[in-house]
């Protein structure tokens, strides 16, 4: 239904719904006992490791019941794992993260206090961002110095430059407090309790910004951080962006020491520690279904487990495609996802430099955004188009965040650029035949093409101090994750599929549920963890 066509009952419930991530009363939970089940029987099974997957299961195991989860990959942690080449370890997805802060260190993961022995560092400033005519640092835990610094540039938008950080400060406050009502809302007063949330109903981020602002350039500069969002202005939902932007505005963004895959070990590690089961390299085939309820699954080699509830951290498509058999009873539910559209993949290169090329270049930043201009939405298609001769890069400069990075008086570095999947449509197949000379070819031109993009306009002598390199394809995203078109963020953050009317973790199969990027609140590990919490909420209010 268009949000024009909600009437005002539906219209609360649609800005309330799917807002209250952390609102979880642990107490009022019920609690398992884990000496009771048969081998190969589980209170649930969770298909899929991910940090959705690995927080759902850490959720069953903490109150007592006996959680399995079964991951493809021989290690756990989905998007948020490492792989080691010779004397460089690289992280598969984490840039920037938020998390909490504790007797004066950043080890609070949110929903898992237990967990204290992963540190967090901060990046010495939050992104730079380089524009034709803009170099500007955004500041760590500053949102002033940086509206002032807008400002110094754009005086003449100043009201619009205040106003549009008012909004979204505006928007995050009225979503944590209607977080916090849990459901008491006065639905009569809503206007006036949550005015931010009232009025940017049904608008997109680009609505939010053009109503405030004039300038494209201003314009653009403010939506920089697009890219971790994975939709431009036009069509990106407004929490999706002003929430989160304001939470690394605000709280800062960090980086785990040890890379993302010590988060990932630490939440098995409480899994195991509470008495859950983790089981490595194994591929859940198939769900089983009696009368349109789950009530098991089945593995590649074979193996069946039966549990209470079945929930999916795989991508939501081909749960509900291709491990489900149920297309009569799953027609109108899989027309609807069909509607929704799907999350750019990436092209990423990993480079292990053989000397400090950082250091010797001078730069200290750790995360940058490079634009060619001030064109978002182009930017946006050129992804789709997988066109890197005309746009900008992301760069990270690991060792830029604590010292041992890399190996002494060597680099660690981030090649990324967001990407369609349909231009690696034509590889797929000989890709998992293992004849990759077609793609082989085509990846290494991609890689050429960014690498002397990075080595003209910020680090000269790239080439030549590259000891290692690995390319990341759509392809390689769904060789190791799953994901369905390599997505790397989900289903999109649109006006249409966030918020309420994102894929709820409930699925119309009794028993089988959802939890991580594609369904509720979305994808980042600020929230995928709190999803896997939220779905074993969800999964306990009929329990
Ligand atoms: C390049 C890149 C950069 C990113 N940067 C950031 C960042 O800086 N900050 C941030 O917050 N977020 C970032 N993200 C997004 C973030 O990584 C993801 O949103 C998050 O990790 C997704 O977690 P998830 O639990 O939903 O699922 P996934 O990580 O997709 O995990 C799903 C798991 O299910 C397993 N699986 C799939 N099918 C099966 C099956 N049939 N049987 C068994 N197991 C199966 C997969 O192997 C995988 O382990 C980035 C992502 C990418 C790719």
């Amino acid at each position: 239904m268009p949000l024009h066509e909600l009437n005002r009952r539906d219209f609360i419930k649609y800005l309330a719904g799917g807002l209250s991530v952390g609102a979880l009363d642990w107490n009022s939970f019920p609690t398992g006992s884990q000496t009771t089940k048969k081998e190969n029987q589980y209170d649930a099974i969770i298909i899929g490791a991910g940090l959705g997957g690995l927080s759902c299961g850490a959720a069953f195991a903490r109150q007592g019941f006996k959680p399995l989860i079964l991951e493809q990959h021989t290690k756990p942690g989905g998007y948020a794992t490492t792989f080691t080449r010779e004397d460089f370890t690289f992280d598969v997805s984490l840039h920037s993260t938020t998390v909490g802060e504790r007797n004066g260190l950043h080890n609070l993961i949110p929903g898992f206090p237990e967990i204290n022995d992963v540190e967090f560092v901060p990046h010495p400033n939050l992104y730079r961002m380089i524009f034709p005519d803009y170099d500007i640092r955004v500041p760590q835990k500053n949102l002033r110095q940086y509206i002032d610094t807008l400002i110094g540039y754009f005086p003449d938008e100043k009201a619009g430059i205040e106003g549009v950080f008012e909004d979204m400060k505006g928007l995050a406050d009225d979503v944590g407090k209607i977080s916090s009502a849990r459901g008491q809302i006065n639905m009569q007063q809503f206007p006036v309790d949550y005015p931010y949330l009232f009025k940017t109903a049904g608008k997109t981020w680009g609505d939010m910004v053009y109503a405030r602002i004039k300038n494209i350039k201003l314009a653009a500069i403010i939506s920089s951080q697009w890219g971790y969002y994975g939709l431009p202005p036009s069509k990106l939902s407004p929490f999706y962006y002003a929430i989160p932007a304001m939470g690394y505005f605000v709280n800062g963004g960090y980086y785990p020491i040890g890379r993302s895959q010590t988060i990932s070990n630490a939440l098995s590690k409480f899994v195991q520690g509470h008495g859950g089961m983790i089981k490595l390299g194994a591929r859940v085939k198939e769900i089983l279904v009696k009368d349109h309820s789950a009530y098991g699954v089945k593995t590649d080699s074979g193996e069946e487990f039966t549990a209470r509830v079945v929930v999916s951290n795989a991508n939501a498509h081909d749960t509900l495609t291709k491990m489900i058999h149920e297309e009569e009873f799953l027609g109108d539910y899989i027309q609807k996802m069909k509607a929704f559209s799907v999350s750019l993949s990436c092209f990423q290169i990993f480079l292990g430099l053989k000397t400090d090329l950082v250091k010797n270049v001078g730069i200290k930043d750790t995360e940058i955004f490079f634009n060619t201009g001030y064109d978002p939405e182009g930017d946006y298609q050129r992804s789709v188009a997988a066109d890197v001769e005309n746009g900008g890069y992301g760069l990270t400069l690991y060792d830029n965040l604590y010292k041992e990075y890399s190996p002494k008086g060597k680099n660690t570095v981030n090649i990324l650029v967001l990407q369609g999947f349909d231009h690696w449509k034509q590889f797929e197949t000989d890709y998992f035949k293992d004849n990759k000379d077609a793609y082989r070819a085509e990846k290494k031109r991609m890689a050429d093409v960014l690498i002397e993009k990075v080595e003209k306009t910020l680090l000269p002598g790239l080439r030549d101090a590259i000891e290692i390199m690995e390319i990341g394809t759509p392809l390689t995203n769904v060789r190791y994750t799953g994901n369905y078109r390599g997505a790397i963020y989900g289903w999109d953050q649109t006006v249409d599929n966030s918020g309420q009317r994102r894929l709820p973790h409930k699925t119309p199969v009794k028993n089988l549920y959802l939890a991580g990027a594609w369904t509720k609140p979305g994808h980042g590990y600020g929230a995928v963890i709190p999803s896997g919490l939220e779905c074993f909420g969800e999964i306990m209010k009929g329990w």
